[in-house]
């Protein structure tokens, strides 16, 4: 039975990782930051025995090693990075340019950007024990250089930006021991941060990424992909 690792697993995308993964047979280590309060995720547990929910908050590095030592007998096939927040761009209000909060970026960045470095070294080897070995990372096309033509959203655009940048760094320097990396952009989807709006459902963007990940090789490592697995552009 593979083992799926998936961060904010409590709603949204998460959630439906979870559930999707759980249905399919997967061992399912669902974490999030307050698991007291996490009803939706209790509820999928007490029905789905395969899904353990352990409490995390990405911004909390010291948290990421103490549950990666907590899990230290545990292979972890696949390693979803999924948690992340809108920082400037969701309903607390794009402030834009001359009002930026240079705290909140800061803590965009914690929680966009430097948790996935943070889960790749934490559980470098609980992955390369594994036999799937892949980590995969939610990331926006919001990111994209190549897609930018409307500007604003700095603390946004700027960390999904960024994490493009640490993963492909890790699609690299983790080849040696066997670990791919997938970076994939979910869509627009109808959860909490994609609004009310979204083109498409959790169910459908997670049914997409599922299908990359399940027909992933190594030489799909490193790449861009959309959730209906067409590449993007950088
Ligand atoms: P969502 O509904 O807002 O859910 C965000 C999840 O991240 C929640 O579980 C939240 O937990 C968790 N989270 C936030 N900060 C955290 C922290 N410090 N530690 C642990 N968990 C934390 O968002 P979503 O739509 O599911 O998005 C999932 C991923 O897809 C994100 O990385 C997002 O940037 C990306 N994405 C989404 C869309 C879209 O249209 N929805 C588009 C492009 C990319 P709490 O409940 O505790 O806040």
């Amino acid at each position: 039975m593979p083992t799926v690792f998936i961060t904010g697993a409590n709603r949204g995308l998460g959630l439906e990782f979870a559930r999707q993964f759980a249905v399919d047979g997967w061992r399912v280590l669902a974490t999030c930051r307050a698991p007291e309060r996490a009803a939706d995720l209790a509820r999928l547990a007490a029905r789905q025995s395969e899904i353990t929910v352990h409490g995390l908050d990405v911004a909390d590095h010291r948290a990421i090693d103490a549950l990666a030592h907590r899990l230290s007998d545990v292979s972890v096939d696949l390693l979803l990075s999924n948690a992340g927040i809108s920082g400037d761009s969701g309903d607390s209000g794009d402030r834009g340019l001359g009002h930026l909060d240079y705290g909140e970026w800061t803590r965009t960045f914690q929680i966009n950007t430097m948790a996935a470095a943070r889960l790749a070294e934490s559980f470098g080897d609980h992955l390369a024990r594994s036999e799937r070995r892949l980590m995969v990372a939610l990331t926006s096309l919001m990111g994209s250089m190549g897609d930018n033509s409307s500007g604003g959203s700095y603390l946004y655009r700027s960390s999904k930006a960024a994490l493009n940048a640490v993963m492909k760094s890790l699609s690299i320097d983790l080849r040696p021991r066997g670990i791919g990396v997938l970076i994939l952009h979910p869509g627009w989807v109808r959860t909490d941060m994609g609004g009310p709006d979204g083109l498409i459902t959790p169910q459908q963007s997670v049914a997409g990424m599922r299908a990359i990940i399940d027909r992933y090789t190594p030489a799909d490592s490193g790449r861009f992909l959309n959730y209906d697995g067409s590449a993007l552009p950088w």
